[in-house]
């Protein structure tokens, strides 16, 4: 295959060259497990998605490794709020991801680490990167743990920034920071924080960072040097920044190619929680159908921010529903549905669509070459031209396969789907009973009206909370 991919790196695109022939190791920042799964957690896990479709199809080994944060300052805040224990509180949010993942055919990864799984890991990491003369314990006698960002002369490669350059404007408190850049690897266990949240260490107890996980876990699974490390553009800086800094100080060549996912914009603006913009995961799957919410989160270049406004999966489903409608008539027409095993899918495809899909995954050249066999095979139909029918049926089956939008493949997963949107609900429905007992009503109106806006009735009823579609 002759992929080229663009590298953050580098700031160009480059011709993708696996470090083992025949493999690929591909590293993705997953969610901090604190809140539902928006629309732009499911972007990036899909544009990922597709890429491990397409490097698999073109005969590539892929071995996926996609963390879960389930310790966090939110989680922990976020659990003191619902009453629950943080890791009960992460689960459920865990799950809630995988239900959504699920939901639009988002395949499991290889391996799917929890931070806390991988404490040893990390502390090992820290000792190589004290011995080396990058790390050291907290001036004020506590059991924070700093990297030295300012000792690391390349601190800023990733993105392009100098250290010196980054000094901040005002005195800041340095909390035990030798350095005002320099970032926490392991924290000091907090007057407040639950015992289980606090790992012990020859620092002190406390628990990791949030970037030496990734860097500890990328390792543990991949190596010290392996192909791709992904994640959103808002993860670029500090996070990844603070990886490269991390692994590289202590000695190991880590990512050979970063990408980023561009970001998910509301009707123009930036979501975030302030602005009560998010939409989230229950949104979409109760507007549309998932195979729908799949095409229009993968119809953009990956790179550039998708815009989700009034219309978009509307016109998904249009678009989809074409595909759907010529593979109907076209198997009706032939009298028999063609199987593609796994090795014909290439020889099936257009040019233009393999041109496209090599080319930095370029999204909307794939989806026109896609839409003009469509076109093809429908006046193959008009003129019962059954050579073009057949030729183009194959065609538009191995493209969508490669794009996980074939519907001959939902089709048969279509209850794993209705089960995927009760999950979702039904951890809504636990979290406005857990504040309704905590008497917290404002947050309790919030997730009614939240699931309101999406379509979503609720009915209290003696025997429990009820759902359904408006
Ligand atoms: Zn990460």
């Amino acid at each position: 295959m002759s992929l080229s991919l663009f590298d953050s790196r580098a700031q160009a695109v480059r011709e993708f060259e696996p470090i083992v022939a025949g493999q690929v190791g591909i590293y993705l920042c997953g969610p901090t497990v604190q809140g539902l799964p928006h629309v732009g957690h499911l972007r990036s896990a899909l544009v990922y998605d597709q890429l491990r479709n397409w490097l698999t199809v073109n005969g590539l080994e892929v071995t996926m490794v996609r963390n879960v944060t389930d310790i966090d300052d939110k989680v922990l805040e976020n659990a003191k709020v619902t009453g629950e224990q943080w890791w009960a509180l992460a689960y459920r949010f865990e799950l809630a991801f995988n239900q959504a993942y699920s939901a639009l055919g988002i395949k499991a990864p290889s391996y799917e680490p929890r931070a806390t799984a991988a404490i040893p890991e990390m502390l090992d990491l820290i000792e190589r990167l004290i011995a080396a003369g990058f790390a050291y314990q907290a001036e004020d006698g506590s059991a924070d743990v700093y990297f030295a960002a300012s000792k690391w002369a390349k601190y800023g490669e990733l993105t392009n920034q100098k250290i010196d350059d980054m000094a901040p404007d005002a005195e800041v408190e340095l909390r035990g920071k030798r350095d005002p850049r320099d970032f926490a690897l392991w924290k000091a266990h907090k007057v407040g924080d639950p015992a289980s949240a606090a790992w012990n260490s020859r620092f002190g107890a406390g628990r990791p960072g949030w970037h030496i996980e990734c860097s500890a876990m990328a390792t543990k699974y991949l190596g010290s040097q392996f192909d791709i490390h992904g994640g959103g553009l808002d993860l670029r800086f500090p996070h990844h920044e603070n990886e490269l800094a991390q692994s590289s100080a202590a000695g190991d060549a880590f990512a050979n190619y970063w990408l980023h996912n561009g970001l998910v914009n509301v009707a123009g603006q930036k979501m975030s929680k302030s602005l009560g913009n998010s939409i989230f995961a229950v949104d979409l799957l109760a507007a549309a159908r998932p195979i729908a919410v799949r095409y229009y989160l993968g119809s953009a270049h990956y790179r550039s921010v998708l815009d989700y406004h009034e219309g978009v999966l509307e016109e998904a489903e249009s678009a989809v529903a074409r595909i759907e409608t010529f593979i109907e008539k076209a198997i009706r027409r032939l009298g028999s549905t063609p199987v593609l095993v796994a090795d014909q899918i290439l020889s099936a495809l257009p040019a233009a669509f393999t041109k496209a899909m090599d080319d930095d995954l370029a999204m909307p050249a794939a989806l026109a070459a896609l839409h003009d066999v469509v076109r093809a095979g429908n006046s193959g139909l008009d003129s019962d031209d059954a050579e073009v029918v057949a030729a183009s049926l194959r065609s538009v089956l191995a493209m969508t396969s490669v794009l996980g939008i074939n519907p001959l493949d939902w089709v048969k997963e279509s209850g794993a789907n209705d089960s995927a949107l009760d999950n979702l609900v039904q951890s809504l429905i636990a979290e406005r009973n857990q504040a309704r007992a905590n008497k917290d009503f404002a947050r309790s109106d919030a997730i009614r009206n939240q699931l309101q806006a999406a379509g979503i009735a609720l009915e209290d009823a003696a025997d429990g909370t009820h759902w359904s579609v408006n």
